[in-house]
């Protein structure tokens, strides 16, 4: 390919041999993507190398303002991508919320299949199983200022993992988050910039603390809607309809949520994208109308939720069982993910 080094590892590592017991994020692959950019050249220098580490001012601009973004995406079974050219798409959006340089979005998306390519053998064959894709952009300016870098690395680190339901399908149960906020319209709660995920820890180890396994955010403004699960988007079926909060610009367009609304609306389901008050989430549930909730991801496709902890209340949602429609989006999702569906939205991508 055009202006695409390729420099291949001599030695490779040994690749993990048990792939029941492969977690999430901890194995990384022999090579990474890597672009440079500066005003003179723009983003120049791409090439495929042997996974190494960087060497950086302790000055670096994204080590104290955060001015970095990244994407989550997976190749699957064989060398299938899903929807690669929105998470582009995407990336370019978080680039120029925080200032930093466009770059050719076409171009990336060939890289990447190069990398995806190069590093086939890495990609898990286990059933829920698949090869995680990392996209970073970081500010890498020696200067203490508060102002957009001059210079950036655009790299791509690749991660095998395991499968997310090893004990099976289980509902979780979440906290209901009654203080702290994920984000607030204005400021950078649609893009994937690396310092939303800093500021959600705590309330993520309060939530824990409380025996839950994520965070249910609520609106900035009036902590009354609903917006997101942890770092997925949520889904509620409601007398048989269903439900989603709005992207007004807080909440973070998920491929994944996307993909929901169009196959459901396909199915015949009336999606609705509009506020949802969690004071109607319980009412629901006490009407006995609320039927499911579950959130959506890359990481997770699709994640049941079982039980609501709001405040002094508990929300229990479909007796804490699996619901059908949760199932069966799972289910459609992953088999076009995995290539055992019809792909009949043409969203996955063969390498
Ligand atoms: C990445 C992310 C999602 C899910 O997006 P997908 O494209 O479906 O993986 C949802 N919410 C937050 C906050 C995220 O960071």
């Amino acid at each position: 390919m055009k202006n695409l080094t390729i420099n291949l590892a001599t030695e490779l590592k040994q690749k993990p041999t048990d792939e029941s017991a492969l977690t999430f994020g901890n194995i990384f692959t022999d090579h990474m993507f890597l672009m440079e950019y500066n005003p003179q050249d723009g983003w120049h220098n791409a090439q495929i190398k042997p996974l190494e580490d960087f060497q950086l001012s302790p000055a670096c601009m994204v080590l104290h303002y955060a001015q970095t973004i990244f994407e989550g995406m997976k190749a699957y079974s064989g060398g299938k991508l899903f929807r690669p050219w929105d998470n582009m798409a995407r990336f370019q959006k978080s680039a120029a919320r925080m200032c930093i340089p466009a770059f050719d979005e076409k171009f990336v998306l060939d890289c990447l299949y190069e990398l995806i390519k190069v590093e086939k053998d890495w990609i898990p064959k286990s059933v829920g199983t698949s090869l995680y894709i990392r996209p970073t952009i970081i500010a890498t300016d020696p200067f203490l200022g508060v102002r957009p870098s001059n210079t950036y690395y655009m790299y791509i680190i690749l991660c095998p993992v395991g499968a997310y339901y090893k004990a099976g399908f289980n509902p979780i149960k979440i906290n209901v988050e009654p203080e702290y906020v994920r984000a607030v319209r204005g400021g950078v709660g649609h893009v994937k910039a690396g310092g939303n995920y800093a500021a959600s820890i705590l309330a993520s180890s309060n939530a824990t603390a409380k025996g839950c396994a994520q965070v249910m955010w609520l609106d900035a403004i009036e902590k009354k809607y609903v917006e997101e699960v942890g770092s997925m988007n949520i889904f509620f079926k409601i007398n048989g309809e269903l439900y989603t909060p709005p992207l007004r610009g807080s909440v973070l367009p998920g491929i994944t949520r996307d993909s929901v609304i169009q196959m459901a609306t396909k199915d015949g389901y009336k999606v609705h994208e509009e506020p949802i008050a969690i004071e109607d989430v319980y009412k629901a549930s006490i009407d006995g109308s609320l039927e499911e909730i579950f959130g959506t991801g890359t990481a997770a496709v699709i994640s049941p939720v079982g039980e609501l902890v709001w405040g002094d209340k508990t929300i229990k949602v479909n007796d804490g069982k699996l619901g059908e429609f949760t199932k069966k989006m799972f289910d459609d999702l992953a088999g076009i993910q995995y290539g055992t569906a019809k792909d009949e939205f043409g969203w996955s991508i063969q390498l």
